[in-house]
């Protein structure tokens, strides 16, 4: 089943475009409502406006996901139909995989190459939760003879999508993807910040078969559309990612509704470096673990860890790599694009200028200036070792190209170190011996260990979630489609 090509990755995206929402099926946005300006951070041109969509609109959302969940219609549609819907979209940005990377380049400013890896994670998440629709099985339970005991996983209603402005396709995908595939019916808020790729998602749903309102994308500040969702009574789940003062928020909106959260939070994620690790690798790993987004990234590998006896040769070699990284506009596909915004900016400025006042700068340190971005914000890759462990760019997610380096005695001191934030994402661990791999991985307190790698290709089968502020639940694979269902028993009592 194929529908039109989407009007707008189809269209060209050369004009500035106003991004009306999709609530219930209509385009709603008009000349009496407030509309935010959408900024490329490339260069800080103004690219779109949105709608800053207030409590009315959500409400109307919530409204029509709800009728549209309830409906005959949507009843109607067999587990494998919502799949091969899925599967199509993830067909769809296949096909146009060029124009959803740039889409997203422009609005995130990231590189292309890496805008590429999203638009193809985002395919691979709807193919993966495409192909599990109309695998969610319940069980059987033995109880007694002439009882029948089962569970069914029915959706849970209607599930709210809040997401962040640094990864916006994959991130709406990989928790989109298993709520529709499980059957529940959808209100997505777009960051304020990035917001395209997101309403290019809402127009190919609007023209696909869906049945008007599962699919529904407002727009508009966290302060008020992100809020008037979360504490909406209609809604029956949420999934946040973003920040950990926001997710509390949320939380504690969800709590007064008696709704389940699945929180994606920040992260301070270690990378630790034995001195006998392979070093080309690990020096690969470390540098893309912290300059990928622009270090805008919540599994970004902002410590380093490294053995004592190793860390003058490690870094010296550190050093001379992170002099080799180019800095440039999204378009131009350099190693680190720019900084979301001049806001970004300035707080990644002011931790980096702390740390330097409080230790020792190894490499970078300073905005960069980028021909042709002059409107944008831009940091050298940068380097700051000689830190306290409890000063803040060791324990605060700085969201930036900024590297924080410490040094290890031994495995319990490596772990001791690595556990020490408040944070419990990801942690890198970087030997040839297999016993201490085993040992630091089992004792780390992060959702995903990789040993001898960092990110394993962002494979999307992988549970990823936080341990500690890091979040609650986990996104990715098959686990989170348990996320998405309610479990009903029911026992059947029989004989003749
Ligand atoms: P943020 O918390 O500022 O905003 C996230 C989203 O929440 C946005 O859509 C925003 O409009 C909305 N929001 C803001 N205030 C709200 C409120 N009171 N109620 C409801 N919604 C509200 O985060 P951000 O700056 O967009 O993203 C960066 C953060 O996200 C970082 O901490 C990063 O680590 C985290 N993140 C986590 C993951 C993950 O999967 N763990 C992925 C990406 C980003």
């Amino acid at each position: 089943m194929h529908w039109p090509v989407h009007a707008f990755i189809g269209k060209g995206m050369s004009e500035m475009k106003r991004i009306r929402m999709l609530i219930g099926g209509d385009w709603i946005g008009g000349d009496g409502d407030e509309w935010l300006p959408v900024v490329n951070p490339s260069d800080g041109t103004q690219i779109a406006e949105i709608v800053n969509g207030t409590a009315e609109h959500v409400d109307a959302a919530v409204r029509a996901a709800s009728e549209a969940f309830e409906s005959p219609e949507w009843k109607a549609w067999k587990p494998h139909e919502r799949g091969n819907l899925l599967i199509d979209l993830a067909r769809h940005i296949r096909e146009h995989a060029e124009e959803w990377a740039e889409l997203e380049c422009r609005d995130v400013g990231k590189p292309m190459s890496q805008a590429r890896a999203d638009a193809e994670a985002a395919a691979r998440y709807f193919e993966f939760y495409g192909g599990a629709a109309d695998k969610v099985m319940g069980d059987t339970i033995p109880i007694e003879d002439g009882l029948l005991n089962a569970t069914v996983l029915e959706p849970m209603g209607v599930t709210a999508h809040i997401i962040p402005w640094n990864y916006p396709l994959q991130i709406i995908a990989r928790s989109v993807g298993a709520a529709l595939a499980t059957g529940n019916a959808i209100v997505v808020k777009s960051a304020e910040d990035t917001p395209m790729t997101a309403h290019a998602l809402a127009e190919w749903f609007a023209e696909s078969p869906l049945p008007k309102g599962i699919y529904n994308h407002v727009t508009g500040l966290g302060s008020g559309a992100g809020a008037a969702l979360s504490a909406h009574p209609g809604i029956n789940q949420i999934t946040f990612t973003g920040s950990v003062p926001t997710g509390i928020s949320v939380m504690k909106s969800a709590a007064e509704n008696v709704v389940p959260v699945t929180l994606e939070l920040g992260g301070k994620s270690p990378n630790i470096v034995f001195a006998d690790a392979d070093e080309e690798k690990t020096l690969d790993g470390v540098v893309r673990a912290i300059i990928q987004n622009a270090g805008q990234t919540c599994s970004a590998g902002s410590r380093l860890l490294v053995q004592e006896d190793y860390k003058e040769e490690f870094l010296s070699k550190l050093k001379a790599r992170f002099g080799e990284l180019q800095v440039g506009r999204g378009v131009d596909d350099k190693d680190i694009g720019p900084i979301l915004n001049k806001r970004q900016f300035d707080r990644i400025m002011e931790r980096i200028e702390e740390a330097k006042a409080q230790g020792k700068l190894i490499s970078g340190g300073h905005p960069v200036k980028v021909e042709g971005g002059e409107g944008g914000h831009y940091i050298a890759p940068t380097i700051i070792d000689g830190l306290d462990h409890d000063c803040p760019a060791a324990q605060e997610e700085i969201f930036g190209p900024v590297l924080s380096v410490f040094t290890f005695s031994d495995a319990e001191d490596a772990i001791r170190l690595a556990n020490d934030t408040e944070y419990g994402l990801v942690a890198g661990v970087w030997t040839k011996d297999v016993d201490v791999a085993h040992t630091v991985a089992s004792r780390v307190k992060a959702g995903q260990v990789f040993i001898n790698n960092y990110g394993a290709g962002g494979g999307i089968q992988m549970p990823f979630g936080g341990y500690k502020k890091s979040g609650i639940g986990r996104e990715k694979g098959f686990i989170a489609l348990r996320n998405y269902v309610q479990v009903k028993n029911i026992a059947v009592k029989f004989g003749i």
